[in-house]
């Protein structure tokens, strides 16, 4: 070797080991003949104790499948093969230690296996290259939780936390497909607050927002997991109520007309008093369509509003509407 050849080579390894990227070479055995610093300074390993190694043995968990194969084919067909953290977190699980409000996490790798070319053309060794991509994953990370939120925000109602007017009914259409297929039974309930404008007229808008509040929470507290509750509009509330036929929806309707019978709301200052007036509609074969499942649930609501209001009333086919 001529003393120009020897210098570019130190140079070409000045920028092997200063890279901030991890560079392994291995040969056709898995041994290994080169591990940069950025390789020594995560693995904690000194470069000197491990090359000649088989990398199977110092990393015993790329003894795998995964990694097997990679080599093969990079040895084989002598062409680059590339992995995401999207696709494996990582080939080396390094631990990092971020700033604070991220604690300690591993390190994202992208891996890139380059097949290296003697000068017949023979691929003798690979080079496995890492890139650290903890950062941007992170940020994908971030990016997904805050479309998570949003899309929950989407779908909530701000005063009450209760599903929206458009999200229930969205949960309604895919109940009435579900049940157009599989013929569960289940029932929709609509209900609404009695003489909510005397509340409002008496006590002011605030009161009647706790009003609201109040009856929300006695909702999900008296529904079950699966119900689907949600606000309809301003003092109108909507329960789906899977596995459940009308008596069963009767039950539930009246535990919960005497339960916000008998609560008095305190707010501002006043101790109010209220009732509510339900309606029931038991999805079966006559009804086809959620909209036309709705306005039956609407015109039980109705009877029981001519009725006297504080009553449950359900719908029934072929009579129209049935105490
Ligand atoms: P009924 O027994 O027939 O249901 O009588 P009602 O007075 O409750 O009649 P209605 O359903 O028409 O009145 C609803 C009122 O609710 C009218 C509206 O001003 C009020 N409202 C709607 N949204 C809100 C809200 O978010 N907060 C408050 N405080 N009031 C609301
Ligand atoms: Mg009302
Ligand atoms: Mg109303």
């Amino acid at each position: 070797m001529d003393s120009s050849t020897f210098r570019e080579l130190h140079w070409l390894l000045d920028i092997i080991q200063s890279a901030d990227i991890g560079i392994v070479v291995i040969d056709k055995d898995l041994k290994i003949e080169v591990f940069n610093r950025f390789m020594q300074v995560h693995s904690k390993i000194v470069a000197e104790n491990i090359i000649g190694q088989n990398i199977t043995e110092v990393f015993p968990h790329l003894n795998d499948e995964w990694f097997t194969r990679r080599v093969r084919s990079v040895f084989e067909l002598g062409i680059p093969v590339y992995t995401t953290f999207q696709q494996r977190k990582s080939l080396f699980d390094f631990a990092l230690r971020l700033p604070i409000h991220h604690a300690n996490s591993e390190m994202y790798q992208n891996t890139t296996f380059v097949p290296l070319r003697s000068s017949t053309d023979v691929v003798e060794k690979l080079a496995i290259i890492i890139y650290d991509e903890t950062a941007m994953a992170i940020s994908q990370g971030k990016l997904e939780e805050a479309k998570d939120e949003l899309l929950v925000l989407s779908r909530t109602d701000k005063l009450t936390g209760l599903n929206n007017r458009g999200y229930w009914e969205e949960r309604l259409k895919e109940e009435f497909l579900r049940n157009s297929r599989s013929s569960e039974t289940v029932s929709l309930v609509i209900f609404d607050i009695d003489h909510f404008k005397r509340i409002n007229d008496t006590f002011g808008h605030t009161v009647g927002d706790d009003a609201i509040r109040f009856i929300a929470k006695a909702l999900l507290e008296h529904a079950r997991e699966v119900d689907v509750c949600g606000r309809y509009g301003g003092e109108e509330f909507t329960v789906i109520l899977p596995n459940t036929n009308i008596q069963g929806a009767k039950v539930f309707c009246e535990r919960f007309r005497e339960l916000v019978a008998a609560n008095v709301v305190h707010s501002g200052g006043h101790d109010i008093s209220f009732t509510i007036s339900l309606g029931i509609c038991q999805l079966d074969q006559s009804i086809d369509s959620a909209h036309k499942w709705l306005i039956n649930a609407d015109a039980a609501l109705y009877k029981a509003k001519e009725g006297g209001r504080n009553k449950t009333e359900a719908f029934v086919a072929c009579a129209g509407s049935e105490v």
